[in-house]
């Protein structure tokens, strides 16, 4: 590699010989679909993504036809990937892509920004990638190759330092070979520069990387500042009846907005009160494996409880009397429920503790 290339030079010249040229999202690319890959891509690999975004592209072939879907037929096609307020925000956007634009995906820099779930480097790197637009990026893959090269200090969740990193993408990104320099900066920090272990001799940029050549490369980027997260429990109530489940829809807002769980309980003791209230005796409850599930801001310890019921019970009647049973847990109110059958399932969206318990039940349950 010729010693005088540019920073820019070396990485378009590395993405030539060796960038992702042939990943779904790359092939006869628009805004709505490089907008949808960048959306799955945010905290989930590739090689995860790749599914998802096939069975989307195939349900929803444009912003049309997502805006016209309904939530839940959109979150059961994300259920595994996580992070659900990402598919929320992208069907608000399309909906107002819809409604605003004509059906037709902005291309200016600023309505896109404008769209939920949108913020500046996935704005950038849509209209970038999609249609040359010269804008620089700054995700979590780039954010580390430049923290690293430049040796700059700080956890780039601070505001200044989230500067600094800006300031540096904006003054390497170059003119021309928009599309190749920002795909090939976010595969070497997804590839190359990973996280732990980085492959420095692989690196076309290592020559001049400031982190290489202090031999500290686990120093940068500045790791957060650890606080201590809570934890707080919650009790699954899986009522059963001849293979379905009963569910219930959380409310659009807050933890699983949206999504399908168990009626959900603080403590085991308002549980098997509101078990009790439905006519069902303690002895008939099977406690399943507990687990932990980790949020960004704390950890839920979830105590699954089995009662397999003998006839089913009506919903409404159910939700009246878990509801009179207990005071603090408002979870009883009436909301959507479904009887969810294992063998067919609805095509909704299934929080992540949901997803879990149900596929562990489905061995024992057809066994019989
Ligand atoms: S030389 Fe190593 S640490 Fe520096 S940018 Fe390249 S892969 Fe990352």
């Amino acid at each position: 590699m010729n010693k005088t290339a540019s920073f820019a030079e070396r990485i378009v010249k590395w993405y030539d010989l060796n960038g992702r040229k042939t990943l779904p999202w790359q092939q006869q690319k628009t805004p709505y679909k490089v907008w949808i890959s960048e959306i799955m891509l945010q905290q989930t690999q590739v090689a995860t993504v790749i599914p998802y975004f096939q069975k989307f592209i195939a349900r929803f072939p444009d912003v049309v036809s997502l805006a016209n879907a309904d939530t839940d037929e959109v979150l059961h096609l994300w259920t595994g990937l996580g992070y659900y307020a990402r598919a929320r925000n992208l069907h608000k956007a399309a909906i107002k892509v819809r409604d605003e634009f004509q059906g037709e995906f902005p291309t200016d820099f600023d309505s896109v920004l404008a769209l939920p779930g949108i913020g500046r480097s996935t704005a950038g790197a849509v209209l970038s990638l999609s249609l040359g637009q010269h804008h620089p990026i700054l995700d979590g893959n780039v954010k580390r190759v430049l923290a690293r090269h430049g040796a700059i200090k700080g956890w780039p969740g601070q505001k200044d330092v989230e500067n600094q990193l800006w300031q540096l993408t904006e003054a390497l990104t170059p003119k021309a070979e928009i599309q190749k320099y920002n795909q090939a900066m976010m595969d070497i920090g997804a590839t190359i520069c990973t996280r732990s272990r980085p492959a420095c001799d692989q690196c076309p940029v290592a020559r001049d990387c400031k982190a290489q050549l202090m031999g500290r490369q686990g120093e940068f980027p500045g790791k957060k500042p650890k606080k201590a997260i809570p934890a707080k429990e919650a009790w699954l109530l899986v009522l059963e009846h001849d293979g379905e489940i009963l569910l219930q829809q959380r409310p659009p807002a807050g933890i699983w907005g949206g999504l399908w769980c168990f009626p959900e309980f603080s403590n085991r003791q308002n549980l098997l009160q509101a078990a009790k209230a439905l006519g069902l005796a303690e002895h008939s409850i099977t406690e399943l494996p507990g687990f932990r599930h980790t949020f960004s801001h704390f950890h839920l310890d979830a105590q699954p409880m089995l009662l397999r019921l003998k006839s089913k019970v009506a919903t409404d009647t159910l939700l009246d009397q878990g509801h009179s049973a207990q005071s603090k847990d408002r979870v009883m109110e009436p909301k959507p429920c479904l009887w969810y059958n294992l063998n067919q399932p609805s095509r909704v969206g299934l929080a992540a503790a949901t997803e879990r318990v149900l596929a562990s039940l489905e061995p024992s349950l057809t066994k019989e």
